[in-house]
């Protein structure tokens, strides 16, 4: 045990302690307590404060002795307690703790900020799991609605459990989602309408992700079509492809980062889909000509770094094609990094085998490979998908989500923050959030304003870890951030900034320009 130095003139203590020490002896309006109670708890916590080589019982006498005072205007003294005593254990805390942290500074300071902080996430804790559910936390009730949609379907569990057999049993009619979902007639004849122009196709696995009874259920306003996506109707802007492809199924804003659209096809067609104009109305697979001619535009370009392979999904791909692809990318001495773009580990997680995650570990052990997806809210995440991603994230470089802001979806604040949190649970780091379209007037009805997203992803600092914040993007001939500026004034170096999650403002002293400009510094001095 550590012997506390003797308290003598020189001991020095800080400017919390001493404010500490004056605020627990001000005026007190009685010398005594006929607490006894309290009387007792004080002078226990007092002898464990004086035995212990711990800093707990230091803090825990100072802060009863604290409620004391603030609560009956008690001094130490009615404890039989003197200033000493405590200037004693303030030096013997000093001296624990390994930051030489002050008693006064823990009790007065850290202690009640970190209490503030508390009440900051207190209502998100308390709505989060009846507001926001994640798959896993609905799991019981969707092995119900597996064995439901199994038994109507007919599947075994071979075909459930195969990424071709999601594929052979896809929910793409009304007649078969009635029998799966029970839904009111209007709305089913709202669904056999729109789906005369609109491609439907749920997997068995994403239906069964749909919670029976929950008109707007957020799985289902995903996945299948309503009446709006005629109704909107409106000019229909072209499509990104029109004015951004140098090259047969390449997409490019950038110097180097392209698109390798390889695929229009998806294991389930969002009904807020960018590409709608090119997903899902009729599959295709496209010849090894159109592959190479876009391979050749990326071997001609030697700007060309970063490869994103997307469609449509890029796990709709067969294992043979998507290993010859990256081969193929991987051959290319100027292109460093690759991604591959897919929603299947939500839509289809079964289509994740060994064989795949071999070739992706393959592929990433020559360049670093990162996986895309997209997950808008926690009741994609089950089990199963959560499973899908630890493997992928255990055989590739990282995996990230582009999330699509989507009103009644994800659009509070409860299930925004549940979504980065699970999808931060679930191996995946919060990447983008998408301020949805305006270039596809069939889905305007899911839009939400600009400073909706703005106050969305602002409240997540500071209340969930960094890595698990998205940055917030529109997507318009380019990803253009949306963030607003915490840098609320620049008045010669110094900057006023604001903290997102109080407001406070704090005075941030910038470097003089001409010193950063001119000054020779370092070794070079
Ligand atoms: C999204 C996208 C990219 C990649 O953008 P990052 O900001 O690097 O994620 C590149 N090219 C096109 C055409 C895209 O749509
Ligand atoms: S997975 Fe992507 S490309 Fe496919 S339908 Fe959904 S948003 Fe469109």
């Amino acid at each position: 045990m550590n012997a506390p130095r003797q308290t003598t003139e020189e001991t020095k203590l800080d400017n919390y302690t001493e404010d500490l020490l004056n605020e627990l002896f001000a005026d007190s309006n009685n010398d005594t307590s006929d607490d006894k109670h309290l009387v007792d708890t004080i002078v226990t916590l007092h002898a464990k404060a004086m035995e212990s080589s711990l800093t707990g019982p230091i803090v825990a006498l100072y802060q009863a002795l604290l409620e004391a005072q603030q609560a009956a205007s008690l001094t130490p003294a009615a404890f039989n307690i003197s200033r000493d005593d405590l200037v004693q254990l303030a030096v013997k805390h000093e001296q624990i703790d390994e930051h030489m942290v002050s008693i006064g500074g823990r009790v007065s300071q850290a202690l009640p900020i970190a209490s503030t902080a508390n009440a900051r996430v207190e209502e998100y804790l308390a709505r989060k799991d009846t507001e926001a559910p994640s798959g896993i936390e609905q799991w019981e009730q969707i092995q119900e609605n597996i064995s439901r949609i199994k038994r109507e379907l007919k599947m075994s569990d071979d075909d459930w459990n195969s990424f071709s057999g999601q594929i052979r049993n896809a929910v793409d009619s009304v007649d078969t989602l009635a029998k799966l979902i029970d839904l009111p007639a209007d709305v089913l004849a709202s669904i056999a309408d729109v789906t005369k122009s609109y491609r439907m196709r749920l997997t068995p696995y994403y239906t069964s992700l749909i919670m029976p009874g929950v008109l707007n259920d957020p799985v289902m306003l995903q996945s299948v079509p309503t009446g709006e996506m005629i109704d909107n109707g409106g000019i229909e802007i072209p499509p990104v492809a029109a004015d951004h492809s140098p090259a047969r199924l390449i997409d490019q804003f950038y110097p180097r980062v392209l698109t390798i659209k390889a695929t229009n096809m998806c294991a389930m067609y969002c009904t807020h889909c960018l590409r709608l104009a090119h997903i899902g109305r009729k599959d295709k697979v496209y010849s090894k000509d159109a592959y190479g001619e876009a391979l050749d535009y990326i071997r001609n370009n030697k700007r060309v770094r970063d490869v994103l392979i997307t469609g449509g999904d890029a796990f709709v791909l067969p294992n043979s094609l998507l290993e010859w692809l990256l081969g193929e990318l991987d051959a290319i001495d100027h292109l460093k990094t690759k991604r591959l773009g897919t929603r299947i580990p939500v839509t289809a997680p079964m289509r994740i085998d060994n064989e795949l995650l071999d070739i992706l570990e393959a592929s990433n052990d020559k360049k670093p490979i990162r996986v895309v997806t997209q997950i808008n809210t926690p009741q994609e995440i089950t089990p199963v998908s959560q499973d899908a991603f630890r493997q992928i994230s255990k055989r590739t470089f990282t995996v990230l989500n582009q999330a699509v802001l989507l009103k009644g979806i994800n659009d509070t604040r409860v299930k925004m923050w549940k979504l980065c949190e699970t999808v931060h649970e679930s191996y995946v780091r919060p990447y983008y959030l998408f301020n949805c379209s305006y270039r596809n007037p069939q889905f305007k009805h899911f839009r939400v304003p600009i400073n909706v997203g703005q106050d969305l992803v602002e409240s997540m600092y500071g209340n969930i870890p960094g890595d698990a914040i998205p940055r917030y993007i529109a997507t318009a001939g380019g990803k253009i951030p949306l963030h607003r500026t915490n840098v609320v004034s620049l008045d010669n170096s110094e900057i006023t900034l604001r903290k997102p999650w109080s407001g406070e403002e704090v005075s941030y002293p910038d470097v003089d320009p001409e010193v950063y400009a001119n000054e020779a510094f370092a070794f070079r001095r």
